[in-house]
C-alpha cells in the first residue's frame, strides 16, 4: 500500500467481441460501448466505441470500422490496445492530474491461447495499467450472474457474446467442464442477411440484420407470428428496396447456428463428472451475454436438452459485473483468476 493508495483505481474489463464495459471498484459499471474502432488509411484511431460504430457501414473508403476482437481472439493487437487504452481512460475521467496507474483486471474468452493471454496483460499495461490480471469469460459470466461458484456443486453457464458461444460448468472456485465456440450473435446476423439475398434479392447491412435479429428473431415461435420491415438494395435493379419478413422465417434462418450452440452445450455436458451433471440436473444452466436475449432460447435449449434453463437478469453485464465483484472480494475470490502481470 503505498501513500497515494488511495489514488489507486481498480477497474474490471469486459473486453467483448461485440461490447465492452468497464467497473470502476466502489462505482460499479461506468463504460458501456461497443468494440469498434474506426481507423483512418489503416494506422491513425479516428473514433472508438459509440461513435465508431455510428460510421460502421457508411464510411469512404479510406475509413476502415473494425472490431479488433470479432471472432474471441486479438486480430490486431495495436488496435485492441488503443481500444482499452481508450476505455481506461474513460472510465478514470475525473482523476485528472494526480492519476496513479489502476490495477485491472480483464476478462477473456475461454481456450485463447498463452500468447494471446499475454498479448492481453500487455495491451492492458501498454495502456496505462499498473498491474493487469485475467479472468475467464464463463468464471466471471457465472459469479455476475449469481451462481454459487465457490460451494462444491456444479453451476453451468452459457455465455452468448458475439463472436463466441462459450459453455462451462464451474464447482469450489475452478472451471470443470469447458466448451468454446467461435459461434454467437454475428453468425445469426450474418444467417439472416444471407437468407434475405437469396430469397428477396434483397442486399441488407450487417446491422440491418442485428435489427430484424433483436425485433423479430427467435428460437422458438412467438405466440404470434411477428413481421419487419427491412429496406437494402435490390440486387436485380441495383435500387433501394423495402421488403416485409416474418419471425418464422427468420427463425428458420437461424437454425444452424443455433444447432452449433446445442451442441456445444452437449459436448461440455458429456465431459462433465456425473455428480456436478446431478446438479445441473436440479439447477438447471444459466444463460449470460446478449444472445441470451433471442426470443425463445431458453425454451429451444429447454426442450433440446431435457433441462431448466434460465435467462441472467441484465445478461449484457454479467461478465463485467462478475469480474467487479471479485475486485471487491479479491481474498476470497482470488483463486478465479487466470494470470497476473506487474508493469
Ligand atoms: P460480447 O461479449 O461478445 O461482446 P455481448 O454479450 O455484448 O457480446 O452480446 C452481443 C450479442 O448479443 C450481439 O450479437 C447482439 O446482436 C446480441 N443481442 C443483443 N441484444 C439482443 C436481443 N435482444 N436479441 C438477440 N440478440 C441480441
Ligand atoms: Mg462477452
Amino acid at each position: 500500500m503505498g501513500l497515494f493508495s488511495f489514488l489507486q483505481k481498480d477497474i474490471a474489463i469486459d473486453l467483448g467481441t461485440a461490447n465492452s464495459l468497464v467497473y470502476v471498484k466502489g462505482k460499479g459499471i461506468v463504460v458501456r460501448e461497443p468494440s469498434v474502432v474506426a481507423v483512418y488509411r489503416n494506422n491513425t484511431v479516428l473514433a472508438v466505441g459509440q461513435e465508431a460504430r455510428r460510421m460502421a457501414g457508411k464510411t469512404p473508403a479510406d475509413i476502415t470500422i473494425i472490431r479488433p476482437l470479432k471472432d474471441g481472439v486479438i486480430a490486431d493487437f495495436d488496435i485492441t490496445e488503443k481500444m482499452l487504452r481508450y476505455f481506461i481512460s474513460k472510465a478514470l475521467d475525473n482523476q485528472g492530474f494526480f492519476r496513479v496507474g489502476p490495477r485491472v483486471l480483464v476478462g477473456i474468452p475461454v481456450g485463447v491461447t498463452e500468447v494471446e493471454k499475454r498479448a492481453v496483460l500487455d495491451a492492458a499495461i501498454h495502456a496505462g495499467a499498473k498491474e493487469a490480471s485475467l479472468i475467464e469469460e464463463p468464471m466471471a459470466a457465472a459469479i455476475g450472474a449469481g451462481l454459487p461458484v465457490v460451494e462444491a456443486t456444479g453451476s453451468m453457464v452459457v455465455d452468448l457474446g458475439g463472436g463466441t458461444s462459450e459453455v462451462a460448468v464451474i464447482s469450489m472456485k475452478g472451471m470443470v467442464a469447458t466448451k468454446s465456440v467461435r459461434v454467437g450473435g454475428d453468425e445469426m446476423n450474418e444467417a439472416i442477411l444471407t437468407y434475405i439475398r437469396k430469397n428477396y434479392n434483397l442486399m441488407i447491412g450487417e446491422r440491418t440484420a442485428e435489427e430484424v435479429k433483436i425485433r423479430i428473431g427467435c428460437a422458438f415461435p412467438f405466440p404470434e407470428v411477428r413481421t419487419h420491415e427491412v429496406s437494402g438494395r435490390d440486387l436485380v435493379t441495383g435500387l433501394p428496396k423495402s421488403i416485409t419478413v416474418d419471425s418464422e422465417e427468420i427463425r428458420h434462418s437461424i437454425t444452424e447456428p443455433l444447432g452449433v450452440i446445442l451442441d456445444a452445450i452437449k459436448a461440455c455436458l458429456e465431459t462433465t463428472p456425473p455428480e456436478l451433471a446431478a446438479d445441473i440436473v436440479d439447477r438447471g444452466i444459466m444463460l449470460t451475454g446478449g444472445g441470451a436475449l433471442l426470443y425463445g432460447l431458453d425454451r429451444f435449449l429447454s426442450d433440446a436438452l431435457g433441462l431448466p434453463v434460465l435467462v441472467a437478469e441484465d445478461p449484457l453485464s454479467c461478465v463485467v459485473m462478475g469480474a467487479g465483484k471479485v475486485l471487491e472480494n479479491l481474498d476470497t475470490l482470488r483463486q478465479v483468476l487466470a494470470l497476473s502481470k506487474r508493469a
